[in-house]
């Protein structure tokens, strides 16, 4: 057994040795007078144990207890105090301080120290190992398990900790956060399996795009978050992250697939945007969205006007939970009019609402209801509420007006949409025929498979069914073959341009097409006495649009046409 003897007084390091010769075990000593001897001792051989006096004229032992017990290396080894000071508090204070045990060099005897060697080793091992768990508990805890990066806990705390540095030495962090586009659409089409093995090796390119002091986290699923510290300018920032999107330019080879794969970046600013590390995240969070909304694999930087549209449209979709039972949507009705005659022959009913103090419009709402699904019972609503007011006209008047209710894709995948129509029209006698849904071309593309057998179904019920806003979009012919169309609504864009050359060919020539194919055609966006005059030569039966009569409440549609 190796021994090292840590002691200032020879007479002490002469009766240690004296007192272990004695034993039957065989004992190597190496003798140092103080700390700084010890540690190059230490640096260059083995020992199993130090037996080190408390004090001793430059530095005490205690310091050199401290500075092996800190060390990181290999230099740990069990370590007994020895004293000539019978103080309790300073025998505690060495056990503190990593000590495995204090004996009075007064006591010290051959079976006495003998014993406290072995007990020290075995104590000493026993810390080691309890050690090594709590380091890997620590890891657990702290590491995502599939990248080993930073998990969110440890982020967080992180993220604190970093604000308050820089708060300290007055300068900037950029919070950067991404997630990876269409990621979802990997683990649905190529399993869980490669969808992990993709953000594996994900973090892996981007680790490499970063200099190693960063703060690199995966906060869950396909989402990871970096901190930048050292920013001279918020240029840095963008160096990096564009760094980062290049390195995932290139396509990753898994189990033989080839898979392209972009992120979104938000950066937010400590302390440009805000002082608050909750607050932080979540401008970083809407700058990500933003950027997924400009059309992914690109960086945004948080901005205030970014924060006021989000409250915006969080106030938004959490109204609109409660806004049917609190009675707040109305539907205004657009006349639509037969060209040749000027003549009513129908509506168009455009929800609005009620919404503090304001009228909202579409525009503003039903994208919003449409990702939280609240669309599915809005548009219940609006088809039963549409229904009725066409069976209490048609009651007053001999002329059989048209209802037409504009239909969300999302209202395509409602299983009940059809039971609802039907119970409808049932509730208030209505002939199936007068009722005209109105869809738009990416509607239709959406779940082509379920829109068809939806559409097949409205029309088994004897309803009609509309493209809306034809020649905004793909305006494809395959589209009108394909679904069961009844009649082709052009777009208010196109028939506001008609006083230019170009709009009025394509309206010429999309008009004599739809003639060709049988479809009944409406103008939407008539805006004066000229484009009426158009569709007129094109023989475009029906038209809608502010020159005849904007959207109106029900009591001015009364006033005027009853
Ligand atoms: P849309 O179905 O194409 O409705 C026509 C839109 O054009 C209406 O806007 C109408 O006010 C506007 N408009 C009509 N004539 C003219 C005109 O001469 N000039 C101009 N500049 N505009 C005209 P609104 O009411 O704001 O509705 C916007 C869109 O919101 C609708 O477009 C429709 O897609 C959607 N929407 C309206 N109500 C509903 C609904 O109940 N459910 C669903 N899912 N969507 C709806
Ligand atoms: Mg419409
Ligand atoms: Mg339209």
């Amino acid at each position: 057994m190796n021994i090292l003897i840590v002691d200032d007084d020879g007479i002490d390091r002469e009766n240690i040795k004296r007192t272990l010769g004695h034993s039957t075990t065989p004992f190597n000593f190496t003798e140092t007078e103080s700390v700084d001897e010890a540690l190059s001792a230490l640096s260059v051989n083995n020992f199993d144990i130090i037996l080190l006096d408390y004090r001793m004229p430059k530095r005490d032992g205690i310091e050199l207890l401290l500075e092996l017990r800190n060390s990181e290396n290999d230099l740990n080894v069990a370590v007994i105090m020895l004293s000539n000071s019978e103080e309790t508090e300073l025998a505690l204070e060495c056990v503190r301080a990593g000590a495995q045990d204090f004996l009075l060099k007064s006591e010290v005897s051959t079976s006495r120290l003998q014993r406290a060697i072995v007990q020290a080793q075995t104590r000493f091992e026993l810390e080691k190992q309890l050690h090594i768990s709590y380091q890997q508990a620590k890891k657990l805890a702290e590491h995502d398990t599939l990248t080993g990066l930073y998990n969110r806990y440890s982020f967080e705390e992180a993220l604190q900790l970093n604000i308050l540095q820089k708060a300290r030495d007055n300068s900037k962090l950029a919070l950067t956060l991404f997630d990876l586009d269409n990621f979802k659409f990997i683990n649905d089409n190529y399993g869980h399996h490669i969808g992990d093995q993709i953000l594996i090796q994900v973090s892996q390119r981007i680790s490499d795009c970063l200099r190693g002091n960063e703060v690199f986290a995966r906060l869950g699923g396909d989402e990871f978050a970096i901190i930048l510290t050292n920013l001279h300018t918020v240029d840095n920032a963008t160096r990096v992250t564009t760094r980062i999107l290049n390195s995932l330019e290139a396509p990753f080879n898994i189990s033989g697939a080839k898979i392209h794969m972009t992120a979104s970046i938000g950066i937010a600013v400590y302390p440009d945007s805000t002082l608050n590390a909750n607050e932080l995240l979540k401008h970083a969070d809407i700058a990500m969205y933003r950027s997924k909304k400009l059309g992914r694999n690109q960086i945004c930087y948080f901005e205030s006007e970014m924060q006021e549209q989000f409250l915006q449209r969080y106030q938004i979709e959490t109204n609109l939970i409660g806004a049917i039972a609190r009675n707040e949507f109305t539907l205004h009705y657009q006349p639509i009019v037969n060209t040749s005659g000027s003549n009513v022959v129908g509506f168009e009913a455009l929800i609005r609402w009620n919404f503090q103090d304001q009228l909202l419009y579409p525009d503003s709402f039903i994208s919003i209801a449409e990702n939280s699904r609240a669309i599915v019972d809005i548009g219940r609503w609006v088809i039963e509420q549409a229904i009725y007011q066409l069976s209490v006209w048609n009651l007053r008047t001999t002329t059989k007006y048209t209802i037409a209710i504009n239909l969300s894709s999302v209202q395509l995948t409602d299983k009940c949409l059809v039971q609802c129509i039907a119970d409808a029209l049932s509730k208030y006698h209505i002939n199936p025929a007068l009722i005209e849904f109105e869809l738009t071309e990416t509607t239709l593309l959406e779940n082509s498979k379920q829109t068809i057998k939806t559409l097949a179904s409205i029309k088994d019920l004897g309803c009609r069914i509309a493209l809306d806003d034809f020649g905004s979009g793909f305006s494809s012919v395959s589209h009108l073959q394909n679904f069961p169309i009844d009649t082709v609504k052009i777009d208010k864009s196109l028939i506001m341009a008609s006083d230019e050359e170009k709009s009025r060919s394509l309206i010429t020539g999309l008009s004599a097409m739809l003639h060709s194919l049988s479809l009944n055609i409406v103008a939407e966006g008539i805006e004066n006495a000229e484009v009426v005059q158009f569709c007129q030569q094109l023989n475009i039966q029906r038209a809608q649009g502010y020159y005849y009569a904007k959207p109106l409440p029900v009591d001015d549609i009364e006033k005027n046409y009853f």
